[in-house]
Parts: structure tokens; C-alpha cells; sequence
């Protein structure tokens, strides 16, 4: 049987925090952020930036909706060639994001083709649209069949690695200072010390 890899889209595959910053000019309001200040996944969470969950989407969606029509988001470094790595080994590629696919769909779809083209076999939608309840991936992983997944949340590399989901964590500055560990779960400061 051919194993499966799960992989992220936004910051395993697409450096999309880069590109949102810019187009928010570096700035939350009045003060200054830079991508190593975002030392927690959920932005909103760090007090310092006075954001509610939805403002932060927001801000999030409105730099994605600006790169629709450009698919100027850049690609993870060494992604690319790692992922061929795999391809090579006799792995399938497929991706999972929690981006919603009612409004995102087609630009995924397109930047993923300019960038990462004949490499992937499916993007799975964990959202359908913004109504719907979020599925942890561990459960949609368990649906699919899948045990290896690349991950840069902590939190949800967490919960797969606990359900048996062996899990690359790629190091970013939200998810670096985490202390958990676990036997299923893999830190590795970057793709090219992926290596299932
Ligand atoms: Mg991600």
C-alpha cells in the first residue's frame, strides 16, 4: 500500500505571514509587529495587539483576497525539493488547510499549480465555509486513513501526534518557545530535515 503525507498549506508550503505583514505595512493599528513578535500561532491571544479573533482573520483574509489575482505569495524554502525527495521515496502528496474553501478555492488551487505543479495529488478543504465548526485534523486524518502529516501549529501537531499521527512540527517564531514533546511528534527547524 502507498503511504499518504498530509501537508499544510500556510507556512509549510506558503510563506503567507511574510506576505500578510507587508500588505499591513508591518503594523497592528498603531504598533509595529514583525514576524518574530508573533510568538503565538493565535495572534489575537497576545494581549500586546488588542485583536479579537475575528480582526485578526480579518486582516488575515483581506491579504489573501489582495493575492488572488498576483500569486505573489512566496513558497517555503527547501519545500519543493523536499517534497520531490518524497514523491521520489513513492510517498502521495496531498494538502489539508484549514482555508475555506467557498472563498479560496480556486486561488489555492492556482497558486499551488505556479508553485508547487505535479507535486500534489489533492487539496483536502477542512472548511467549507466560514458557518461551519472547524474539524480538528486528527479527526479528518482518521477519516482518510492518514498517519504522517507536516504541521506548523503547535497545537494541532500536538493533537495529531497523540492520535498516532506521526507529525513534523516546522520551527516558527509561534511555535518555537512550546515545550511539549511527545514520541509521535518530529521539531525540526526546517524542510530539510524532514524525513519520513
Ligand atoms: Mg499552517
Amino acid at each position: 500500500m502507498q503511504k499518504i503525507i498530509w501537508v499544510d498549506l500556510d507556512e509549510v508550503l506558503a510563506e503567507f505571514v511574510d506576505y500578510a505583514l507587508v500588505h499591513h505595512d508591518y503594523k497592528i493599528y498603531w504598533k509595529t509587529v514583525k514576524r518574530e513578535d508573533i510568538v503565538n500561532y493565535y495572534i489575537h491571544k497576545m494581549v500586546e495587539y488588542d485583536l479579537d479573533a475575528k480582526q485578526a482573520m480579518e486582516r488575515f483574509r483581506t491579504a489573501m483576497l489582495e493575492d488572488k489575482d498576483k500569486l505573489e505569495v512566496l513558497p517555503v524554502t527547501w519545500a519543493i525539493e523536499w517534497l520531490k525527495k518524497l514523491k521520489d521515496k513513492g510517498y502521495i502528496l496531498k494538502i489539508v488547510t484549514a482555508r475555506v474553501s467557498d472563498l479560496f478555492w480556486e486561488y489555492t488551487q492556482k497558486w499551488i499549480d505556479k508553485h508547487y505543479p505535479n507535486i500534489f495529488e489533492e487539496i483536502v478543504f477542512a472548511n467549507h465555509s466560514l458557518a461551519k465548526e472547524d474539524k480538528p485534523k486528527s479527526e479528518l486524518c482518521k477519516e482518510h486513513w492518514i498517519f504522517h502529516m507536516i504541521e506548523d501549529n503547535p497545537d494541532y501537531a500536538l493533537d495529531l501526534a497523540e492520535n498516532g499521527i506521526l507529525t513534523y512540527l516546522l520551527e516558527k517564531p509561534w511555535n518555537k518557545l512550546r515545550p511539549e514533546t511527545h514520541e509521535n511528534l518530529i521539531k525540526v527547524k526546517s524542510w530539510d530535515e524532514v524525513n519520513f
